[in-house]
C-alpha cells in the first residue's frame, strides 16, 4: 500500500534497524522503545488491523509468532521473558494501521496495561 510507513519499511524506502527479514516478515527495532529490547514484526503483506485478518493469514500470523521467537532468542530475552502486543484500533492504542507485533523485553512488565 503506496502511503502506508510500514509497507515503505518493508520495501526499504524508509530505513529502519532491521534485525531480520525474508519473504513473509521484518523484523525491526521500534523508533520509541518502551524497554531495553523492543521490536516490532510484520508481515510483507499489507493487513491494516487485526479485524482484517483472513483465514488465509493463519499461517502468517504463526509465522510472525515463530519469528518473535527466533529474534527474541538472538537478543537475549527468551529466558528472561518478554511481551508480545498487538494492538487494534483506538482504543486498542493502534497508531500504525499495518499489524505488527510488538516484543518488549529487559525488564519485568507489569499488569494489567494502562
Ligand atoms: P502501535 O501504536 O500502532 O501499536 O505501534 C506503532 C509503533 O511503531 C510505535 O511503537 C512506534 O514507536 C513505532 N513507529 C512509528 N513510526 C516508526 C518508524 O518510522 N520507524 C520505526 N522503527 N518505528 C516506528
Ligand atoms: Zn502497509
Amino acid at each position: 500500500m503506496s502511503d502506508c510507513l510500514f509497507c515503505k519499511i518493508n520495501s526499504g524506502e524508509i530505513p529502519a534497524d532491521i534485525l531480520y527479514q525474508d519473504d513473509d516478515v521484518s523484523v525491526f527495532r521500534d523508533i520509541s522503545a518502551q524497554a531495553p529490547c523492543h521490536f516490532l514484526v510484520i508481515p510483507k503483506k499489507h493487513i491494516a488491523t487485526i479485524n482484517h485478518l483472513q483465514p488465509a493469514d493463519a499461517g502468517l500470523l504463526g509465522k510472525m509468532y515463530l519469528t518473535a521467537q527466533d529474534v527474541a532468542r538472538q537478543q537475549g530475552i527468551s529466558e528472561s521473558g518478554f511481551r508480545t502486543v498487538m494492538n487494534c484500533n483506538d482504543d486498542g492504542g493502534q497508531t500504525v494501521y499495518h499489524i505488527h507485533l510488538h516484543v518488549l523485553g529487559g525488564r519485568p512488565m507489569s499488569w494489567p496495561p494502562g
